[in-house]
């Protein structure tokens, strides 16, 4: 997306500077991996903000990004609420120069109490990897359907929302595993959204191993969607790929790439 040539002076610091150099870095990195494998569509970007404040959200909306990813709820839903608030601050100073609020990704694991409040201003969920969460996240939606009709502030989040289903690409997985099913519980998992209303199944998120080489773990999460996609064929988001990994990401068709540090920098030491 292209840059409004007048903007705001108050959204062009050193610090907008940084992240614009960070961003068209990150931005040359995609295309390279693009044109290396020679892939038609450019996969999308999600710039993970987590621990980094709602100022930097606003200056990355400026810079033109439409996407961003959080991993915790009680950092997200506060930063969603800062955003908007300085989104109508932003808008009423400069009318002529509207910025559009961001699509938010849930990308962390997700406790099922807290499936109502991501719901409230996320349009996607990547990390469904049990049915209990997703039990909690089908309540959630049908909940802020009705309050939706009862007149409720929407607040322009989708009504449907986005469920990826996180997949842990281990080649040994420990029984107590947790954040991301079996590859052989994808199936039941992917016809359970199928079936909720309020929730839309979008496709597989996946994060590399640790202690494995990016590109086959990619490459096995290329193949479960594609199995995925013979039954569900409308499910065709694959999340895959971070700061470290994205150029695998990207050779094995990743079409959301999540990238945090490259963008941001190093994370602030938690407060
Ligand atoms: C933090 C995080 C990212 C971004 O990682 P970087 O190394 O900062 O690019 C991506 N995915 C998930 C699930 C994360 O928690």
């Amino acid at each position: 997306m292209e840059l409004h040539s007048t903007s705001s002076p108050e959204l062009e610091d050193d610090r907008t500077e940084e992240l614009r150099e960070r961003l068209d870095a990150v931005r040359a990195r995609i295309d390279r991996a693009v044109a290396l494998v020679g892939r038609r569509e450019r996969p999308e970007l999600i710039v993970v903000t987590k621990f980094f404040p709602a100022e930097d959200v606003l200056r990355l909306l400026h810079l033109g990004v439409t996407d961003v990813g959080e991993n915790r709820d009680q950092e997200a839903s506060a930063k969603a609420d800062a955003v908007d608030r300085l989104i109508a601050a932003h808008t009423a100073a400069h009318p002529d120069l509207p910025l559009a609020p961001p699509r938010w990704h849930f990308i962390g694991q997700l406790q099922s109490n807290k499936a109502r409040s991501v719901l409230r201003y996320a349009s996607s969920v990547h990390s469904v990897d049990r049915s209990s969460l997703l039990k909690a996240l089908r309540r959630a939606a049908a909940g802020s359907a009705e309050s939706q009709e009862a007149g409720a502030p929407a607040a322009g989040r989708a009504r449907e929302v986005d469920c990826l289903i996180q997949v842990d690409l281990r080649t040994e997985i420990p029984s107590d595993a947790r954040g991301g099913a079996r590859p052989e519980q994808i199936a039941q998992l992917a016809d359970s959204v199928q079936a909720a209303e309020g929730l839309r199944l979008a496709g597989l998120m996946a994060v590399a191993p640790l202690d494995e080489p990016p590109g086959p773990a990619f490459a096995r999460l290329a193949e479960l969607s594609a199995e995925l996609r013979t039954v569900h064929p409308e499910a065709v988001m694959v999340s895959a790929g971070m700061s470290n990994d994205l150029e695998e990401a990207v050779a094995h068709g990743a079409t959301h790439l999540r990238i945090g540090r490259d963008v941001l920098g190093n994370r602030p030491a938690p407060r």
